[in-house]
């Protein structure tokens, strides 16, 4: 018979408080107490009810509950009254006695390498070869670890299960622990004559070299995965994968926002007021731009499809060209008179409306003084 859920039996969440549990108890304990309940099942009923209450309104039987349901650590399950007790606490702790046959076949370790890519190189994408150094499978023993012509034996200490019991006093009582077993390291295996090449570890370091694409359009911070590129795996299990994180240099003139480029042109103050036709640097080459006359700082044009690749496919970014006006400095005599003859045309009145109420608004604010 499979047994119910204890949170189901009560009616309340996995996230009940101990409050929560009581009240459900005392509730369904009432409904179905065989000396008020006369249905023929009432009494498994509240035996059901009493068991999830025993264990739910126990911390400790709750936690090994929500950890390992039913069954119990070691498969003891909870036996109503009391379910085996804790000989074998630290495996509790330790994933409930999680006996690992060091013989199986395990996934090799996944390794990460950085690349640096120049600005434009993640825009356009790259396809280099990397070395990346790697534990490889020992050539001379064939990954066993053994003198050729020799075999790894079982581990005398640990019988081949990689694990020794370690018998410790603490204040639970007498507990065993497993340790993984140190004369073979957990491998269950002992080798007697050592590989020349490996020294027993059926691992040689060799840098191994990966072609690597990187696609147009990556941005900081992501990563490609490589699968089956990472360390080899253990007892015939499959490789690890390699993972390529990129990191992408800033450029002196661009920034990058996803698929859009930013970028500051300059402007002289005549270019600015006069209008111009100016040549903006692009990833793409240059593009010419029309600048209006009366041009402020700050005024933003947007060249469409002039941003990076999108990663996936999906078209171009823009580049928006943020403009700045430089106010020139180490004027020569004749150009400061030119702009005093200019300053005194204007008046310094602002040909602009909006210019116009900013200078009022700076008017008023002398006002206060
Ligand atoms: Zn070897
Ligand atoms: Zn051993």
């Amino acid at each position: 018979m499979s047994k119910r859920d204890y949170y189901d039996v009560l009616g309340i969440n996995k996230d009940a408080s101990p409050e929560e549990i009581k009240k459900a108890y005392r509730k369904l304990a009432r409904q179905y107490h065989p000396d008020v309940n006369k249905e023929p099942d009432a009494a498994d009923k509240f035996k059901e009810v009493k068991e999830a209450y025993e264990v739910l309104s126990n911390n400790q039987k709750r936690a090994q509950y929500d950890q390992f349901g039913h069954t119990g650590p070691q498969g003891q399950g909870f036996s109503g009254e009391d379910f085996g007790g804790f000989s074998d606490i630290f495996d509790m702790f330790f994933g409930g006695g999680g006996r690992r046959d060091p013989n199986a076949p395990r996934q090799g370790n996944d390794l990460q390498y950085t690349m640096v890519l120049e600005f434009e190189e993640a825009i356009f994408g790259k396809e280099t070869d990397i070395h990346i150094p790697s534990e490889e499978k020992c050539d001379t023993c064939k990954g066993s670890g053994a003198k050729p012509g020799t075999k790894p034996e079982t581990c005398r200490h640990c019988n081949g299960t990689g694990q020794l019991n370690m018998e410790q006093n603490t204040p639970f009582g007498r507990v065993v622990n497993k340790r993984v077993c140190h004369h073979c390291n957990g491998t269950g295996k002992e080798i007697k004559e050592k590989c020349p090449t490996c020294h027993g570890k059926g691992t040689v370091k060799k840098q191994k070299k990966i072609h690597i694409k990187i696609p147009a359009g990556i941005d900081d911070g992501q990563q490609i995965r490589v699968a089956g590129k990472g360390e080899p795996g253990i007892n015939g299990g499959p490789a690890g994968d390699l993972y390529v994180v990129v990191q992408v240099k800033s450029h002196e003139f661009f920034q990058r926002d996803g698929d859009d480029i930013f970028c500051e042109m300059p402007l002289t103050y005549a270019q600015a007021a006069l209008g111009d036709e100016i040549e903006i640097p692009t990833v793409h080459g240059k593009v010419k731009l029309k600048i209006p006359a009366g041009t402020q700082t700050g005024k933003t044009f947007r060249l469409r499809g002039k941003g990076a690749p999108n990663v996936r496919g999906y078209g171009h970014g823009d580049q928006n060209v943020r403009m700045r006006v430089i106010t020139p400095t180490n004027l020569t005599e004749q150009q400061k008179e030119l702009l005093r003859e200019f300053n005194n045309l204007s008046g310094n009145e602002a040909a602009d409306e909006n210019e116009a109420s900013f200078f009022s608004r700076m008017k008023r604010a002398f006002k206060n003084d």
